[in-house]
């Protein structure tokens, strides 16, 4: 975050905001600072990519489904507004220890005999990392004892759009990205590196609730996509992984998603429309089935 905090330093605080008797690398002045941009960063990204999403990737058929709320979009939004200013301060708290130097972030790849080297297997390292502590991590906030104070706000969208992605409670929040802040103050991480992947995953994190089910045939065995993670909204005990399948099939949650068996909640909606048409047709086909449980494979 220190290149972060430098350019805005430089070309905003600096010369408009602060004063010239403030030093930037007063404490402070550094959390200050830091609290704006993060605020800002997390405001621009989640409304940048989630609106895109909604309007260009989400199936707005979705909206017809029976477990879609009213007014569902903007409850999620109003919920991803106001939790993510208390989400920032315990993040902000890492960030600012990050900046004064308690890290092992670094900036120059020549700074290890390996360098590229190093640096691409970092990449790996952070993903298998972050991966297997969210995993648990979110596992754990399913623990009884936690779930209905912390993770819960999270499960009333049982058909989320990509507005739901960070409508979480502020702890649950914090909680899920602790180990993308863990990570760089036990191993070494490239700035750039640290700083790309924590973007990313906030735009994952948008991608897996934008209803949006496919994944290539290929890579389908590994990835946990938009499709599992609906999945996991709508049965809770399934599917808590992030980037990949992994720690679900070595914890034992894992579950083929129901889309992918053509009975996930697209699927209901369309069967539900086909029900009403015919119905309308006067074939007197009934719908009950489909109101009761899953909407089967039927062709
Ligand atoms: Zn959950
Ligand atoms: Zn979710």
């Amino acid at each position: 975050m220190d290149l972060v905090l430098n350019i805005a330093d430089y070309y905003f605080f600096t010369p408009y905001v602060y004063p010239a008797t403030w030093p930037a690398d007063n404490i402070f002045r550094q959390a200050i600072t830091l609290l704006i941009v993060t605020n800002l960063g997390a405001y621009i990204l989640y409304f940048f990519f989630a609106t895109l999403s909604y309007y260009f990737v989400y199936d707005h058929l979705l909206m017809k489904h029976p477990q879609f709320l009213k007014n569902q979009v903007s409850r999620e939004i109003t919920h991803s507004v106001q939790s993510m200013p208390w989400m920032s301060i315990p993040t902000v708290s890492l960030f600012l220890l990050e900046v004064r130097g308690y890290s092992k972030l670094y900036d120059g790849v020549g700074e290890f005999p390996y360098g590229w080297f190093q640096l691409v297997a970092s990449v790996l390292s952070f993903l298998f990392f972050t991966d297997m502590l969210i995993y648990w991590i979110h596992r754990g906030l399913h623990h009884r004892l936690v779930y209905k104070r912390l993770h819960k706000p999270h499960h009333i969208w049982k058909i989320p759009t990509p507005f739901a992605s960070h409508a979480f409670h502020p702890l649950d929040g914090f909680l899920q990205s602790l180990p993308y802040h863990i990570y760089p103050f036990i191993f070494p991480l490239h700035k750039v590196v640290y700083l790309g992947l924590y973007i990313l995953v906030n735009i994952w994190t948008i991608s897996i609730h934008d209803g949006d089910f496919r994944v290539p045939q290929l890579l389908k065995p590994f990835i946990n996509g938009s499709a599992h993670h609906t999945d996991h909204h709508m049965l809770f005990d399934y599917n808590y992984g992030q980037y990949f399948t992994l720690w679900d099939r070595i914890g034992g949650s894992f579950r083929n998603p129901s889309s992918f068996e053509g009975n996930g909640p697209l699927n209901y909606v369309k069967k539900m429309a086909e029900e009403k048409h015919n119905s309308h047709g006067g074939n007197g086909y009934k719908n009950e089935k489909l109101f009761n449980g899953e909407c089967t494979k039927t062709e």
